[in-house]
């Protein structure tokens, strides 16, 4: 299955991603994730993207585009993947057109004010990339991973100000690909508040569908 999630900051992509990438068995390529690590290795390309990222806004799209091209070429992409949070501009998407056909976009929409929300609660583990809400989706112990037993960390671009950067950033660059996959009948609609389980039905049967 070759699966496309889109949807604005804090609509739940990325625990989404993770759920299904765990049910088909095909990886969660999160563009995000490959980015962060960049950073945080201090390579070229972790140079060029950090300013972006902590403000808010996009990566250019040639550095995304060929970062993404080359995960995809991996091994373990051939049978399937799960993107979570690329596409995010129309010529992302035309290149990604180029480089192999999808089976479906599920497109994950909700409210702005609950985006604002679940993003300042969010809490990550900078070692396994495990992601943590700190009402709806808690750790065993708080502040520690439950998968690695790493303490857990908020992003800095989950900061209120940059949040509401990352929803305008959305509005205006992201939201285009919804037509554009409904116009290439890839769409599937899914409302994203509720449980985390809820939400993970709602995206079975959009599946299906
Ligand atoms: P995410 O973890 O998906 O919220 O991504 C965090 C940040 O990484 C975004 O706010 C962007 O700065 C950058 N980023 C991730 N994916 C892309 C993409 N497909 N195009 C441009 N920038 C991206």
């Amino acid at each position: 299955m070759r699966l496309v999630l889109l949807g604005p900051p804090g609509s739940g992509k990325g625990t989404q991603a993770a759920r299904l990438s765990a049910a088909l068995g095909v990886p969660r390529i999160s563009t995000g994730d490959i980015l962060r690590r960049n950073v945080a290795q201090g390579t070229e390309l972790g140079k060029k993207a950090k300013a972006f990222m902590e403000s808010g806004k996009l990566v250019p799209d040639e550095l995304v585009i060929a970062m993404t091209a080359e995960r995809l070429k991996e091994p373990d992409a051939q049978a399937g993947f799960i993107l979570d949070g690329f596409p995010r501009t129309i010529p992302q998407a035309d290149a990604l057109a180029k480089l192999t056909a999808l089976d479906a976009v599920v497109n994950l929409f909700l409210e702005p004010e609950e985006l604002v929300k679940r993003s300042a609660g969010r809490r990550v583990c900078p070692k396994c990339e495990t992601v943590y809400h700190i009402v709806t989706n808690p750790p065993r112990k708080a502040g520690v991973c439950d998968k690695c037993g790493t303490a857990l960390v908020t992003r800095p671009d989950d900061r209120e100000e940059v949040v509401r950067t990352r929803i305008d950033t959305y509005e205006r660059q992201t939201a285009p690909l919804v037509r554009y996959y409904k116009e290439r009948r890839l769409l599937r609609e899914v409302y994203a508040s509720g449980l985390i389980d809820e939400i993970a039905l709602r995206v079975q049967e959009a599946l299906k569908a």
